[in-house]
């Protein structure tokens, strides 16, 4: 997805996959600076352990407390997250999260990195519903100590409902992945149209959640576009270059074998 961005753009540049165990992290790190890469991005096991050899932290990564995206600099190596950024951008192509009553299932990495973007972007409420109520308690926690934005966490034991009001509701659990029959347990009748519905499950990118969603006339956002912002983002933040995210979008649907209709 990024190589086709840079080709696209006529970028000398590589994006290379290496798989690093957990124990090599620190000799990987010192290889990308010695071999002045421009940064890289990190995924899982490495996004939280990765923060031990960086020399400085945006702000939103501190707040997340997890880092994707390096960015090498002068030798210096300064941790980014761009996960929430990612959802942030394609949000903002339907709606402004300025004074938005939102609602995220799941806290997880995901559900974190945006509830702590969209508290940053001035959303108004923030609810963090998960079975695990103590992990979205600690992010409402997090949200309201660090941020002027309200917070609250909900258990989510059976079928959720979306309180009245709701102006976003976001998936950020790992329901639907490469799996386009599983629906998260939600009461769908409590969703009205005037909710903007987004997913973060990027494959398939058109998930059971968000075609039952568009049939109630909501307003949707899959989370193919989220990873490719997310990419886009990265490559600013490593070459100062914006790549084309619809060839970057059409080169991942091709990877995935999907159509994002
Ligand atoms: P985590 O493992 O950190 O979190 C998973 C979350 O999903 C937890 O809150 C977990 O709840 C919840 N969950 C899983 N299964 C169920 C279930 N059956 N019922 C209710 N809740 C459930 O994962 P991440 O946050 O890192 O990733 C979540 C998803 O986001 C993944 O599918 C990933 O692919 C996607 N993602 C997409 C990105 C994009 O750019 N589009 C970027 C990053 C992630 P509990 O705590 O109770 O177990």
């Amino acid at each position: 997805m990024i190589e086709a961005g840079y080709h696209h753009a006529g970028l000398d540049a590589r994006y290379i996959n290496c798989d690093v165990k957990a124990a090599s992290l620190a000799d990987a790190v010192k290889g990308a600076k010695a071999m002045e890469w421009a940064g890289f991005n990190c995924s899982l096991p490495h996004k939280v352990a990765v923060l031990d050899h960086l020399d400085d932290i945006a702000e939103s990564a501190k707040l997340i407390g997890a880092v994707n995206c390096v960015a090498i600099r002068d030798g210096k190596l300064i941790g980014h997250n761009t996960d929430g950024k990612g959802f942030l951008t394609s949000l903002k192509t339907v709606t402004s999260p300025t004074g938005k009553k939102v609602v995220i299932l799941g806290a997880g990495g995901a559900a974190r990195a945006i509830a702590v973007e969209l508290a940053l972007a001035g959303a108004a409420h923030i609810t963090i519903v998960n079975r695990d109520a103590s992990k979205a308690e600690a992010i409402a926690k997090l949200i309201r100590d660090n941020t002027d934005v309200s917070g609250d966490a909900q258990e989510w034991s059976g079928k959720f409902s979306t309180p009245a009001g709701t102006d976003i509701l976001i998936n950020a659990t790992s329901i639907g992945l490469g799996d386009p029959k599983t629906v998260p347990p939600i009461d769908m009748s409590s969703l009205t149209k005037d909710t903007v519905v987004a997913d973060v499950i990027p494959n398939p990118p058109q998930t059971r959640f968000l075609k039952e969603a568009k049939a109630i006339g909501c307003t949707t956002l899959d989370g193919l576009g989220m990873l490719v912002n997310q990419g886009v983002i990265g490559v600013e933040i490593w070459l100062g270059r914006t790549l084309d995210s619809a060839v970057m979008a059409e080169t991942l649907e091709t990877i995935f074998g999907t159509e994002n209709k």
